[in-house]
């Protein structure tokens, strides 16, 4: 054991190396350094079992609604705390649904039967249940189901808690200044009582980025790593550790020049990204005046927009409609739909706003579609393909997109078209639905703008068939790059071979805007290597028209388009074109940009 000088109280634990790294999700941006508040896990593990008398069954069935009552009222406490304008006015609907789960069948009633027919005392019955319950969920592969297993967790620890006597609260209200919150897991009710002054980060072994506690931490702005696995189990309270919310770093132990280091880090992207916002209200214009490239966002949820005009964005690029659909039992309907695509587009009045059709199926599972287990599920019945064979769902979505388009500048970006075929029937989907809404007397934007995302490789080969046909292309560079170098993009055994600046990638989006110039149809791109500065002069040497990203990164993209000449990314890509490898692409293009502005734009990246 020895005390950090830096920290003050802080103790570094003899039994954790220094410097141990654990490397989680990154659910909310930026750095937390600061001591371990450690919260227990759930107590469901460590109940005391016993066989009841008859004549004690009534008292304990007793004794268990009477938890119940009391989990409920706190929970209704916690609820009304969340005044109009906090926050997380928006989530409470989190918290009523917790409330509900309290009466839910398979908990409550299971748990009274328990008791009375298997004479149960009422700790023992409900952590039995509680196990069965996450035995069930756990054989499905299922992300939405595996988070409703957890709100059963939720609340059941609630009322075994107090039926311990264990304080039910985790005192979240209570935690001392600066403290890193470590947990297993946190229940949106524990989220919702943080003080975003005291917490400087969150740290989780559990949970992902649409988890409720992650959705809520990003709207507190406390940066967060959850999926940890096993960092409630690592650290104790008064550890130091650092939380990197952008990369999803957990640094347990840091020595005092790890802490110096991330703390250089920390001020250095505070000031950093300050400095730059001032390039996000400014046109990515280059140096010469010769190309404006449109500089928009990717969002995947209607909070998100705030960030991204805040950031500069001159639209909305990307809005991954998928989301209003995964993460919940039943489909949103026509009318929260509705609400949220002209809320999006209301926000980003004048500028475009591109909504992607929904691009369920691969990685994105909706439960309420109750699709069936593929094997090869990003070759399957995904995106369009899927689209096209649910055809209710899909007009649904049309039908909410078109009224919507009513409030702004609205583009439909349809996902993974591998063929003509595909393009032709959703234009007769699209029709059909326009012509339905006009006999319905319901108003809709009819003329919105019709595009497809270039993602799969047989897409850029009929690149000039489809440019024809549609008013932009954008080009899907996460899927088409998985797709055409044959790399899954979730398989961490083949990630070496995802190279973004591979030459055949560039071939193919060298195609795609040549097609879209032989057209007069404005190319874009909203994968990820549209946001990564690196990428950015030769894209712009290509001659794309749009880029598309995560919002932080606009402000550093448009400075750098701002910085250097048309003339000259003509001549870079030209060189680029004549090299062999993705290496040798990738250390050209860094020289390139390191010998004209050393120490700047690779900061994020570090
Ligand atoms: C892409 O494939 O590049 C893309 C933008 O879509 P997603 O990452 O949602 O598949
Ligand atoms: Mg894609």
């Amino acid at each position: 054991m020895m005390d950090t000088d830096s920290f003050g109280s802080a103790i570094i634990s003899g039994e954790i190396p220094t410097n141990t790294m654990i490397k989680g999700v990154g659910v909310s941006v930026g750095i937390g350094i600061g001591q371990v508040v450690l919260m227990e896990r759930l107590v469901a593990d460590t109940c005391p079992c016993r066989i009841l008398s008859p004549e004690e069954i009534p008292d304990e069935v007793a004794r268990f609604e009477a938890a119940v009552e009391t989990a409920e009222n706190r929970l209704r406490t916690i609820r009304s705390s969340i005044e109009s304008g906090h926050p997380l006015d928006d989530h409470s609907y989190i918290l009523d649904a917790h409330i509900m789960l309290l009466r839910d069948k398979m908990l409550y009633e299971g748990t009274r039967q328990s008791i009375e027919k298997g004479s149960q005392n009422a700790e023992w019955a409900l952590s039995e249940i509680m196990a069965k319950i996450t035995a069930a969920f756990d054989s499905i592969d299922d992300d939405y189901l595996k988070e409703r297993a957890r709100d059963v967790h939720f609340v059941g620890d609630r009322v075994l808690r107090i039926l311990l006597g264990v304080s039910s609260e985790k005192k979240m209200h209570q935690l001392p200044p600066n403290s890193i919150l470590v947990s297993h897991d946190l229940s949106p009710a524990d989220t919702a009582q943080l003080k975003k002054e005291s917490v400087l980060a969150i740290a989780t072994d559990v949970g992902g980025k649409t988890s409720h506690s992650a959705i809520m931490s990003r709207s507190l702005k406390i940066p967060a790593v959850t999926g940890l696995e096993k960092v409630s189990r690592l650290v104790q309270t008064g550890d130091t550790i650092i939380v990197d919310g952008s990369t999803g770093l957990v640094i347990i132990n840091p020595d005092a020049e790890m802490i110096f280091r991330y703390r250089q880090r920390q001020e250095l992207l505070r000031n950093y990204h300050q400095s730059l916002l001032a390039y996000g209200r400014l046109p990515a214009v280059t140096r010469d005046g010769a190309r404006t490239i449109r500089v928009l966002a990717n969002i995947e949820l209607v909070d998100e927009v705030d960030i991204a005009v805040a950031h500069g964005c001159e639209g909305i690029g990307l809005f991954r409609t998928e989301y209003l659909f995964i993460g919940r039992p039943d489909l949103p309907t026509e009318e929260e739909q509705f609400g949220a695509y002209k809320a999006v587009l209301s926000l980003n009045k004048p500028y475009p706003v591109t909504i992607r059709t929904l691009d369920i199926g691969g990685d994105k599972i909706a439960s309420s579609l109750n699709l069936p287990r593929e094997t090869n599920p990003a070759m399957g019945l995904r995106a369009i393909r899927l689209c096209l064979n649910i055809k209710d769902v899909f007009k649904t979505q049309l039908r909410a997109i078109l009224r919507a388009a009513c409030y702004g500048h609205c583009r439909l970006l349809i996902p993974m078209i591998s063929c003509i075929t595909e393009v032709h029937a959703t234009k007769s989907i699209l029709e059909e639905v326009k012509q339905e809404l006009s006999n319905e007397g319901i108003p809709h934007g009819g003329d919105i703008d019709f595009g497809i995302l270039v993602e799969v490789p047989s897409a850029v080969a009929i690149a000039d068939l489809l440019a024809r046909e549609v008013d932009f292309l954008s080009i899907g560079t996460n899927d088409l790059i998985q797709y055409s170098l044959a790399i899954d993009r979730m398989n961490e055994h083949v990630n070496y071979l995802y190279d973004t600046l591979h030459p055949a990638v560039l071939r193919l989006i060298r195609q795609v805007v040549n097609a879209g110039q032989a057209y007069g149809v404005n190319v874009g791109m909203c994968g990820e290597m549209a946001g990564d500065p690196i990428n950015i002069p030769i894209l712009v040497g290509l001659g794309i028209d749009e880029l598309s990203m995560n919002a932080l990164s606009i402000p550093i993209v448009k400075k750098l388009i701002r910085s250097i000449s048309y003339e000259d990314c003509l001549e870079l890509t030209h060189q680029a074109f004549q090299m062999q490898s993705a290496q040798g692409i990738h250390d050209f293009l860094e020289k390139w940009i390191f010998d004209r502005f050393p120490g700047d734009y690779f900061l994020s990246q570090q």
